[in-house]
């Protein structure tokens, strides 16, 4: 289709939410190619999910092999990649025996029935306060909203849950919002993606669990974008320095790079949490269906044979340093290969724009930060070319900057 038709036929047919600069074909490896045949970088990976990279040929026989075998029969019935996958992410999350896995489609899906836990939890002891942290980012469904405080992605949206209340992600904050004793659970990104790849404050997740312990709330860990490997460890929480040894979170909710490509999300709850949900409380018509966690079952497989995490840590160091380098660059935040890249100065935008134009795709969650989580398997030459491109981009961001100041 040429240039002109796809965007006349994008604006007549889809609801205008923003974006879609290019129309993609194909893709390979770290690479996507257009309606015009050029290939791109893609070190963004549909934000954080394409974790093995386009049509790699896992992701691709895992969908052939289900889809002809058994795609869908509902949650009232079992099946066996369910089974097979709630299992391997309880062992990958360490839940032990009292680990349970529910499995739905999408990150604000799994959000929501978190938000659920947390009533289901609250309700009995007379805690209705639901905490997220400023900057938060955990969908764009009512409730997952209402504990993402934006004002741009609220606000029209009025009026949202009640009790919901957002905290500075500070350990002042922190002791503070407890002191009431009303809270029933707090949301946590161990490291928040939306909000330009933010760390936590040193010790902050080990407090939250603490204080959560000591008031009967729930620590919920959103791990939608930092999860299923993307920092080098399963879970981010298992990350040095994030809980102390032994300590473990609530509930986790994930999604994005656990099926590379195909929608899938879910929540992994641990000990008194499991129990929660009683039949009929909760479920989902696509939720874990046969065809997606076949899917999401192989990904991780061959992540975990294949010794991937390992390069995802490598890789991600190997960038960090590479791209520190750059002039432009004021320092890099993340972990693995969820990178956000400080800049000297509030251009990202312009960056964004000027690497797509060289082929490059990343994004800019904040005017000052570029974002980039690229493939699992990314190696020497995506890193390299990343580097060269991403260089051209600064450069000529930083100069058209000039040039209009
Ligand atoms: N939580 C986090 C931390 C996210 O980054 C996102 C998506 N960017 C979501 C939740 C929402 O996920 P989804 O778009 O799959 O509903």
């Amino acid at each position: 289709m040429s240039d002109a038709n796809w965007k006349v036929a994008a604006e007549r047919d889809l609801m205008s939410l923003g974006g879609r600069p290019r129309l993609f074909e194909s893709g390979s490896g770290s690479y996507v190619t257009d309606d015009a045949g050029r290939e791109h970088l893609d070190f963004l990976g549909g934000i954080a999910v394409n974790s093995l990279g386009h049509a790699h040929p896992v992701f691709v026989s895992a969908v052939a092999e289900q889809a002809a075998k058994l795609a869908h029969v509902s949650n009232l019935f079992a099946s066996q990649p369910q089974l097979d996958l709630a299992a391997r992410l309880k062992r990958l999350a360490g839940t032990g025996e009292d680990g349970r896995v529910f499995l739905a489609n999408a990150g604000s899906e799994a959000n929501e029935t978190a938000l659920k836990l947390a009533r289901l939890h609250g309700n009995p002891r007379g805690k209705t306060a639901i905490l997220s942290l400023a900057g938060a980012f955990h969908g764009r469904s009512i409730g997952a909203l209402s504990i993402t405080p934006k004002a741009a992605y609220q606000d029209p949206f009025a009026p949202l849950l009640p009790d919901t209340r957002t905290i500075e992600p500070t350990l002042d904050a922190l002791e503070h919002a407890f002191a009431a004793d009303d809270v029933a659970a707090i949301f946590i990104e161990p490291i928040q993606g939306e909000a330009g790849v933010r760390e936590l404050p040193d010790g902050f997740l080990a407090r939250a669990r603490e204080l959560t312990r000591r008031h009967d709330a729930l620590l919920i860990l959103d791990e939608v974008q930092t999860g299923s490997g993307r920092t080098g460890e399963w879970f981010a929480f298992q990350l040095p320095g994030m809980l102390p040894d032994g300590e473990l979170p609530d509930a986790v909710t994930f999604a994005k790079a656990v099926g590379a490509g195909f929608p899938l999300g879910g929540l992994i709850t641990f000990g008194r949490a499991s129990d929660l949900f009683a039949p009929g409380m909760h479920n989902s018509t696509f939720g874990g269906n046969p065809l997606a966690s076949h899917v999401a079952d192989r990904v991780l497989a061959h992540v975990e044979d294949e010794g991937l995490l390992a390069n995802v840590t490598r890789r991600g160091a190997q960038l960090r340093e590479a791209v520190s380098a750059l002039p432009g660059v004021s320092g890099t935040r993340g972990a693995g290969l969820l990178i956000g890249i400080a800049l000297e100065r509030p251009i990202a935008a312009d960056v964004v724009a000027h690497a797509l134009d060289g082929g490059l795709i990343v994004n800019a969650p904040a005017p000052d930060t570029i974002r980039i989580a690229p493939a699992f398997t990314v190696g020497d030459p995506e890193i390299e070319d990343f580097i060269r491109r991403f260089g051209d981009a600064l450069n000529a961001a930083s100069q058209s900057s000039e040039t209009t100041a």
